[in-house]
């Protein structure tokens, strides 16, 4: 087992929780990983639970709140290491950590903070995001989802596509249009909304059946009628695009935490099983073929571990290049996941092929890390646009 990925400068707390991170992976989630994927159609909520337990689900949420109160970087180490245990977990506390109560803590009223954000951060309550719909997925503005005017509260109909945890969460921050059809404001015309997944008119509905992390549920969700009072607005009417593009600056960074621990458990299988096979009378590690892959391998799995720290520290000082730093973190991150994934399945022939082994499916969990919260050609963008910003003085 290689070391775990922390930061010299971690304080004794911090360090701690980061070990408690890795011996839950260990004892808890790895050795059910490969049923969870099996089992494509259940959501194991026992697990998620098990991390609210230990305060895993309100790291980032100040302790008044009930939360841990953690910097960025113990949740992102804590995070490698759920990931490395199973990704399909690492992506509900990912989910719920930067976006729900993010959003909430940063624009919810006291009253919505005492009753919902409280019990999210104790992990009492599941949280999910929802801003993807069938014609807006990389331009999310698109979105169509409506929410009308009813009294002094809402009606939303629509539908919404790909959510994690859809069914299976307590809440959804939901995003619909608050303007008209007649008068559209694109971006700015999207209103944040606090959806009870037991609101009669919240109708999940296709469970989406998928190339990898199974273990994680993904619905569709049909609005219909769905009445809302005026407390389920988080924020200003217009200003949830705004919440969303915002909280997702942090979810980019939760996800390339996601793919480095999947990084670190592929290269971690294809050193120990480049020692257990033999090939032509010597163990294959032996060859210079298979010894220039794992340090291939492991370079990227340093260089994306090295991004993710310096990207965790910019977001933590407000530093200006943070946005830039983040979409590079989850572009290189992910992208040297799903490169390293592969490296691992060839040094296990034709057993990494076979559902026997983890590296086949950590394979297929690694490659939709670089496509939600921003595809790798979006991040390129982002990235593009914000280094001309700085060129600019803009920033
Ligand atoms: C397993 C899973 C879980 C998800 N969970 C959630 C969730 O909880 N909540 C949620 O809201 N969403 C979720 N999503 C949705 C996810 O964020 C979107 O899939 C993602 O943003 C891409 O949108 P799209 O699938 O519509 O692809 P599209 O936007 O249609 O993109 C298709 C291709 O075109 C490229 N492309 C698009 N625009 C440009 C451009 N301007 N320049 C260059 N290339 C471009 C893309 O990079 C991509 O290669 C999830 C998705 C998956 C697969």
């Amino acid at each position: 087992m290689l070391h775990a990925p922390l930061g010299i400068d971690l304080t004794e707390e911090q360090r701690q929780i980061c070990e408690l991170a890795r011996s839950f992976a260990e004892s808890e989630l790895r050795p059910l990983a490969k049923q969870r994927d099996e089992e494509e159609d259940r959501f194991d909520r026992a697990v998620v639970d098990k991390l609210g337990e230990l305060g895993f689900l309100g790291m980032l949420v100040p302790e008044e709140y009930d939360g841990l109160g953690l910097d960025m970087l113990t949740y992102l180490y804590s995070l490698v290491e759920v990931a490395w245990g199973d990704p399909s977990v690492a992506v509900s506390m990912s989910v719920h950590n930067s976006l729900p109560t993010q959003i909430l803590l940063r624009h919810g009223t006291d009253e919505q903070k005492e009753r919902w954000l409280k019990p999210m951060a104790r992990g009492e309550l599941l949280g999910a995001f929802s801003l993807s719909e069938a014609g807006a997925g990389s331009d999310a503005a698109a979105l169509t989802s409506q929410a009308t005017r009813d009294g002094d509260g809402w009606i939303l109909n629509g539908s919404k596509t790909w959510v994690t945890n859809g069914a299976s969460a307590d809440f959804v921050l939901l995003f619909a249009r608050t303007d008209t059809p007649e008068e559209r404001h694109g971006s700015r015309g999207i209103g944040a909304f606090f959806v009870p997944t037991d609101a009669a008119g919240y109708r999940p509905s296709k469970k989406e059946r998928k190339m990898g992390l199974r273990g994680s549920e993904t619905v569709e969700v049909a609005l219909e009628g769905l009445h809302l009072g005026p407390e389920h607005l988080v924020g200003g009417p217009d200003r949830g695009f705004r919440y969303a593009l915002a909280a997702l600056e942090g979810g980019r960074l939760g996800i390339a935490a996601q793919a480095v621990g999947i990084a670190k458990a592929a290269l971690e299988h294809a050193l120990d099983y480049a020692e257990e096979r033999s090939q032509f009378g010597s163990q294959i590690r032996a060859f210079q073929g298979t010894q220039f892959k794992l340090a291939d391998m492991a370079a990227r799995y340093e260089a994306s571990l090295a991004m993710l720290e310096r990207a965790g520290r910019a977001y933590s000082s407000g530093d200006p290049r943070s946005r830039r730093l983040s979409s590079a973190a989850k572009l290189v991150a992910s992208e040297a996941a799903v490169w390293i994934s592969r490296q691992a399945v060839q040094v296990f022939g034709g057993y990494g092929y076979s559902r026997e082994y983890p590296v086949e499916r950590l394979f297929r969990d690694s490659k939709v890390t670089e496509i939600y919260e921003g595809t790798s050609e979006i991040h390129r963008w982002i990235i593009a646009a914000q280094l001309y910003k700085e060129k600019d003085g803009a920033l």
